[in-house]
């Protein structure tokens, strides 16, 4: 899937998990906002295996410092594409809020570490809907995708995925508010302090 696919999976998979936990924690702001970007973040984080991933080309010498972690990394829709690259990217997360968390002590780095975990998650179910598939399992060399027949499966940055997906997760989000728009404003005035 492209960038812009995975941040939006991104932000409708944090929203669905933040409206179906069954008691939510009051939050700053600045932690909410905190939030969105780390969620934004990890809807891209995996595709750090690719030389030529949204992060790498916003970086000066990005190309060459990709081409250097994608084969550290084993190459694309491997490693990072995995529960084991959950783990790994889930600890270095943890490691940037732990060094990063004495600047900004008010924000709540448990719930920024949470957001950026349900980017990353978002980021390899909608992978799995594509051709190549996801080796959710490594070190077991299996590429798992849904449907199981791969012909049936999309093809990333293609007719499907950016005329029938993409617009589909916003009519998903749009219908999502229009049905529970009393209870999101309820969320947004008594959550955020
Ligand atoms: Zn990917």
């Amino acid at each position: 899937m492209t960038a812009r696919t995975h941040d939006l999976a991104a932000i409708t998979g944090l929203f669905c998990v933040l409206f179906f936990l069954p008691s939510l924690p009051q939050v700053t702001l600045g932690t909410a906002i905190a939030c969105l970007l780390a969620n934004q973040l990890g809807g891209i984080a995996p595709d750090i295996d690719q030389p030529t991933a949204p992060f790498w080309r916003n970086l000066p010498v990005g190309g060459f410092f990709g081409k250097i972690i994608t084969k550290m990394l084993g190459g694309h829709r491997f490693l990072t594409h995995s529960i084991i690259g959950v783990v790994l990217l889930g600890w270095l997360a943890k490691l940037l809020l732990v060094f990063i968390h004495p600047l900004f002590p008010r924000l709540d780095t448990g719930y920024i570490w949470w957001a950026f975990i349900i980017g990353v998650f978002s980021h390899l179910i909608m992978d799995s809907f594509t051709r190549e598939g996801v080796p959710w399992l490594l070190p077991i060399p299996i590429k798992f995708g849904f449907p199981p027949i791969r012909k049936l499966r999309i093809v990333t940055g293609k007719k499907m995925e950016n005329f029938v997906v993409f617009p589909g997760i916003i009519v998903f989000n749009l219908a999502f508010c229009a049905l529970y728009y009393q209870e999101l404003l309820a969320l947004l005035h008594s959550h955020i302090i």
